[in-house]
């Protein structure tokens, strides 16, 4: 059952980098249990947004608002213990680590349990105990079983999945992805779109970057556009594919 509420709020959201505009006033509401979609052309700023909405970056103007509280320039650590994690575009998992590794270091931003406490802490030894708890089960709902190999041994679509299961592993309540689908073959983009909607049924609010259209298609509640760092479109995926100014974005492109 979708709700109303917002639970993620943004306000003339702008990102400059010097002189250009990666961002340049965008508004947008993820409402709670919405599977979330943010598209546009190469280059439009959906990159530097959920930067920005992350914490990776700083807003150059404007605000976030995530369960009504201000969010703005917070850092990433404190927005991933708030409840929102994220994945990235390139891929950034330790490749000589191995799979239940990568996942349980990504728990470690949450809890703020560092190794040298989990060594020579007895208490932490029963956080350590959780954390991994929290990994396998992570890894078995995105459905890895080989939780020993290192990820460098990963094909691109695998590793794509352990980056997701580290973010769940953090329990969020909202999550952000960057492309999950590049680089993954056709079945592997079945299995995600599986996935997507299962997280979803767990309560769990996506806000998604995708160039798929198809995937698209198949799993976006609201879809929201950018071209040149600005909003131009929002609406469900047949409106905006029917809007004369997303059609003429991407002849553009
Ligand atoms: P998208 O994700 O939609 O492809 P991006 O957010 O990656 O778009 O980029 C939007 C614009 O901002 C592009 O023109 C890009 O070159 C520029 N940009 C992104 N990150 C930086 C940066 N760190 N420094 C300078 N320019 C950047």
């Amino acid at each position: 059952i979708k709700e109303d509420k917002v639970i993620f709020e943004v306000k003339g959201l702008k990102k400059h980098f010097g002189g250009v505009k990666a961002v340049d006033g965008v508004d947008f509401n993820v409402k709670k249990g919405d599977i979330h979609v943010l598209i546009g052309p190469n280059g439009s700023g959906k990159t530097t947004v959920i930067n920005v909405l992350s914490g990776i970056y700083t807003a150059t103007d404007g605000h976030i608002k995530y369960r009504d509280q201000e969010i703005t320039n917070l850092k990433p650590h404190l927005i991933v213990k708030m409840g929102a994690a994220r994945t990235f575009q390139n891929i950034r998992l330790f490749p000589e680590l191995s799979v239940i590794d990568n996942v349980m270091i990504g728990q470690h931003t949450r809890t703020k349990a560092n190794l040298l406490n989990i060594i020579f802490n007895f208490k932490m030894r029963d956080e350590e105990r959780k954390i991994r708890a929290r990994a396998e089960e992570a890894l078995a709902f995105v459905g890895f079983e080989n939780y020993f190999e290192k990820v460098k041994n990963l094909s691109y679509g695998q590793q794509r999945m352990v980056e997701i299961a580290r973010a769940l592993a953090t329990e969020p309540e909202l999550l952000f992805l960057d492309e999950p689908a590049a680089g993954m073959n056709p079945e592997e983009t079945q299995e995600l779109v599986k996935l997507l909607k299962r997280m979803n049924e767990l309560g769990i609010t996506i806000l998604l970057i995708e160039h798929d259209m198809h995937l698209v298609t198949q799993v976006a509640d609201y879809v929201t556009v950018l071209d040149f760092g600005k909003k131009i479109s929002e609406g469900s995926v047949g409106q905006v594919l029917s809007d004369p100014e997303v059609i003429k974005a991407y002849l553009g492109e």
